[in-house]
């Protein structure tokens, strides 16, 4: 079973080349934000102190992503041909909770893709999304935090997975088609 990991700077085109990559490959996305944002659209209590993270542009407690991820690829398991994992991990403990995790399914092949993007351009990009998405975390003020939190706790994922053997840097600059074109030449070779 592959896990997948699409990972890179908020702004680096996970959740845009995840649908791709879906429709080609058939595999199940799983996007942390994604499943928050329904939960706080949900209007529960739980919805709202996710949104006090979120919009500060803040992670929220590796505890509950952890078990929040454990329990949808649970749920998905028997009829998934493999995962996009798309915003998890997003620390060195959510790295190690997922190992720790798959090494109790069999066969699981993991690949960590780190699309790298210049700042200036993930700026542009969340602005730009900011326009339309009505995400509460899509401002100059919490994208400069979230850029800030990326560096300081997700970035070291990275050497994580590199130790491992199980890191592919992918050129996350040009355009979707020119990315999604670079992953799939990758995934050509370790598939
Ligand atoms: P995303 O849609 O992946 O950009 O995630 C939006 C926000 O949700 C992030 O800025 C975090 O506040 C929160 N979030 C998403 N995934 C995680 C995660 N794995 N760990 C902690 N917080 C997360």
């Amino acid at each position: 079973m592959l896990y997948l990991i699409l990972f890179g700077a908020p702004g680096s085109g996970k959740g845009t080349q995840s649908d791709l990559l879906v429709e080609k490959y058939h595999l199940t996305h799983l996007s942390t934000g994604d499943l928050l944002r329904s939960e706080i659209a949900s209007g529960s209590p739980l919805g709202t102190t996710l949104n006090e993270y979120i919009s500060k542009g803040n992670l929220i407690p590796d505890a509950m992503m952890i078990e929040m991820l454990s329990k949808e690829i649970d749920k998905h398991a028997s009829t998934s041909k493999g995962f996009i994992l798309d915003g998890f991990p997003r620390t060195v403990e959510q790295a190690e909770a997922l190992q720790q995790m798959l090494s109790n399914r069999e066969g699981s092949n993991v690949l960590l893709l780190e699309m790298t993007v210049e700042k200036d351009e993930l700026i542009k990009r969340l602005l730009k999304r900011g326009e339309t998405s009505g995400r509460s975390d899509d401002n100059l003020e919490t994208i400069t935090k979230r850029l800030e939190v990326y560096e300081a706790k997700t970035k070291p994922v990275n050497e994580y997975y590199k130790t491992r053997g199980l890191h592919v840097g992918i050129d996350g600059m040009g355009t979707v088609e020119q990315i999604f074109d670079r992953i799939n030449q990758t995934l050509k070779q370790k598939i």
